[in-house]
């Protein structure tokens, strides 16, 4: 998944970063506002972690203006422990959950996991397609009982095209999802990657489809007829 940071205090945005990263999410952070701002209406988030207290304009300003827009990325809160006005002024604006400062990094990742959860599967911790099993917050997949052995960028792939299933995505779209700001994908890695997670799915009962023009959807195959 992809997600934006945005913390002027830089060890806590240091220390979350490093987690997200580690769990295997495509991550970019921004410690201003008006940046942060202007980020969310140019890329596609599946998630923002928010700092209230920001310099150049506040994380309640910024949450005001995201729902304005029609934006609904779920929004995680960060805020001091006194900022009670702020925290259900935040909750008003359409924040999903808020988290007080200093908070456990592992109460904060499990936060992520249920928002992400939330929103790629309704919440059900596992989701199924064919023999496919994806566990997505924990970033685990099984054909049937067998794990499934994808990188990082495989497994990004797999959950971008399973958060839209029988729609076409194009390449743009698919780059825009799999990158931040400091890491590229090239077209050729695109062809690459759908090419070994096209192999690996296998025998699955879900395949990644090539729609000429248009770009790539994810699909179930029906059982041929007995
Ligand atoms: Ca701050």
């Amino acid at each position: 998944m992809r997600i934006l940071i945005i913390e002027d205090d830089a060890a806590i945005a240091d220390a979350i970063v490093a987690a997200l990263t580690r769990a295997g999410h495509a991550v970019d952070r921004l410690s201003g506002g008006r940046q942060a701002d202007a980020a969310l209406q140019a890329h596609p988030y599946d998630l923002v972690v928010l700092d209230l207290g920001l310099p150049e304009m506040d994380g309640v300003e910024l949450l005001k203006r995201l729902r304005a827009r029609a934006d609904a990325v779920p929004v995680l809160v960060a805020t001091a422990r006194e900022a009670l006005d702020e925290r259900v002024r935040a909750l008003d604006l359409g924040a999903d959950d808020y988290l007080v400062k200093p908070f456990a990094l592992s109460e904060f990742e499990a936060r992520v996991r249920a928002l992400l959860r939330r929103r790629t599967t309704q919440g059900v911790p596992e989701l199924k397609l064919g023999r496919l099993r994806l566990d997505l917050p924990r970033r685990r997949a099984h054909i049937d009982d067998a794990p499934l052995e994808l990188t990082p960028r495989e497994f990004g792939l797999l959950e971008t095209l399973v958060a839209r299933l029988d729609r076409v995505m194009s390449r743009e779209q698919l780059i825009d999802a799999l990158c931040t700001w400091d890491t590229s994908l090239t077209d050729n890695g695109l062809d690459i990657a759908v090419h070994r997670l096209r192999r690996k799915l296998e025998g699955s009962g879900v395949r990644v489809r090539t729609v000429r023009g248009l770009g790539y959807l994810l699909e179930t195959e029906h059982a041929p007829a007995a």
